[in-house]
């Protein structure tokens, strides 16, 4: 059956995250509320990812399937839980694959097994698909993990589902799901895909090339960051393929989900505020310094505190905060900073705290409750990427009045309006050049802003009364499933 332009359609999507399932990145965030905002516009949709160690499934007892994949056989369970109107994750539990330290890695070491536990998902998403009462109109793979989707879907499932379209989407081309050629073999998959247009990447096989190449539309998350990644310093390595594929690429900004970061009605928080009312976070100011052990004098509640959360790692880009440590001691202003990641960061960040216990105060780990608690009570947020595909704290950071100040790339560029004296319009301070000095040059004029009162709640109110939520993000990504779907029909002669 084929979609009118207006009738609800039926899309699944795959990938490797989502909340509250499974999170090591904005890609959670982000699956799980494109899902939720496509079922409050009235679609149906199934989000396929696997059932790791310690994700909670409740949602009862679920179907069961076999695969075979080259000579080893699947077990699969199906575990269904609703996540809002229209929408569902499905947990795929397959113990052997799935249940293990770490969703990608443990100890700093990929799985050996990556290529089989991610192409199984593919498989996987597959599978329940073709059990469904009612065919996909289109299936939605995200990032290299789900990029085996397209091939599997025109091979091993072209009988069971027919021609369903796939859209492809890149959260951030530095990971590229790579293993030896050898692993084509206990994939399934037949050698007439390794090719330079196929999943072969230097004699290699790519997840994410397959998801580029064999997907009938590629989508990234910001529109500076398709056209950044045409570039060789951006692309990865992937800039020639994408090139190949420039007509098929589009960038849709992500969204903010509203349920989840909404200053008014945010359950980790004490105290609520709005635009209209900023006192709650004049209080919760007081208390992130008390929670991280910083003094709460008048002078230093007189002066920003500059939050970061992030993973601590290369594309983040604190490189340049250890170069110029001093030079950010010397603002008037404090830090809170929450990440984990690569030891050389968390090190720099913990030390930094020893030394200035008064200015600076981090906690390195995971913690929902102090991410909401950072982005409510801090003034400025300090988010100096070497490059981001969309970046979310940004946009968190501006509905909750805190003032983001952003290397000018990828979604941080969109997503940012650079403020501008003459006018006293913007909703943040941008930098353009990856130094240190930029970056320092943006966090003082940000903080010579604060310093006028009027300037500065008119920023905040810029920023929090913009619309950062997914309804325009899901009504773009509709308009293209149905294009696929359109140039489909169209190509079948229907
Ligand atoms: P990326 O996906 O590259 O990590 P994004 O800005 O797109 O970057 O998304 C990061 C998400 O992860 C945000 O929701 C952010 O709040 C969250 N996050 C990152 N590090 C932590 C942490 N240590 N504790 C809690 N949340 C974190």
């Amino acid at each position: 059956m084929l979609a009118s332009a207006q009738s609800s359609l039926s899309i699944v999507m795959v990938a490797s995250e989502a909340v509250p399932f499974a999170k090591t990145g904005g890609l959670a965030d982000v699956t799980s509320a494109l899902a939720k905002a496509l079922g409050r516009l009235g679609h149906t949709v199934t989000l396929v990812i696997p059932k790791y160690r310690g994700t909670a499934a409740t949602g009862g007892a679920g179907s069961r399937a076999t695969v075979a994949m080259a000579e080893r056989r699947f077990d699969l369970g199906f575990v269904e839980h609703s996540i809002g109107p229209g929408a569902a994750v499905v947990l795929v539990e397959c113990d052997e694959l799935y249940d293990r330290d770490g969703l990608y890695a443990s100890e700093g070491r990929d799985h050996p097994d990556n290529a089989i536990r991610f192409a199984m998902l593919a498989r996987a998403a597959l599978e329940y698909s073709s059990r469904l009462d009612r065919r996909p109109d289109v299936f939605h793979a995200h990032d290299w993990q789900a990029g085996l989707v397209p091939a599997y879907a025109r091979t091993h499932y072209a009988r069971t589902l027919g021609t369903v379209p796939t859209m492809f989407t890149i959260h951030n081309i530095a990971y590229q799901g790579v293993f030896p050629e050898s692993v084509l073999e206990q994939l399934d998959l037949d050698r007439s895909l390794f090719t330079v247009d196929g999943l072969e990447f230097w004699d290699q096989v790519s997840f994410l090339k397959a998801g580029i190449n064999l997907g009938d539309l590629v989508t990234t998350v910001s529109e500076a960051y398709a056209r950044e990644l045409l570039t060789p310093e951006m692309g990865f390595g992937f800039d020639g393929v994408l090139r190949a594929r420039r007509d098929r690429l589009r960038g849709i900004l992500n969204g903010v989900d509203t349920e989840v970061w909404d200053p008014m009605r945010d359950p980790y928080l004490p105290e609520t505020f709005s635009a209209d009312d900023l006192e709650g976070k004049r209080r919760l100011k007081r208390h992130l310094l008390e929670h991280f052990g910083l003094p709460t004098d008048p002078a230093v509640l007189s002066r920003p505190v500059v939050g970061v959360i992030s993973r601590l790692v290369y594309q983040k880009g604190f490189d340049l905060v250890a170069d110029a440590m001093e030079e950010l001691l010397d603002l008037d202003a404090s830090y809170v900073v929450l990440g984990t990641g690569d030891a050389q960061y968390e090190e720099m960040w913990r030390a930094a705290a020893v030394t200035h216990p008064t200015t600076i105060g981090a906690h390195i780990g995971y913690s929902e409750f102090l991410a909401h608690l950072i982005e409510a009570g801090s003034d400025i947020f300090l988010m100096p990427s070497r490059y981001e595909p969309c970046g979310l704290n940004q946009m968190y950071s501006m509905r909750y009045g805190t003032v983001p100040v952003v290397r000018a790339t990828g979604g941080l560029d969109d997503a940012v309006v650079q403020y501008d004296d003459a006018s006293a319009r913007g909703s943040g301070f941008k930098f353009r050049e990856f130094t240190s000095e930029a970056m320092v040059a943006a966090l003082r004029r940000a903080v010579n802003v604060y310093r006028d009162a009027r300037r500065w709640r008119a920023i905040q109110v810029e920023g929090m009364t913009r619309d950062f939520s997914w309804t325009a993000s899901a009504d773009a990504y509709v308009r293209e499933y149905r294009a696929l779907i359109a140039s489909q029909s169209d190509a079948a002669g229907d």
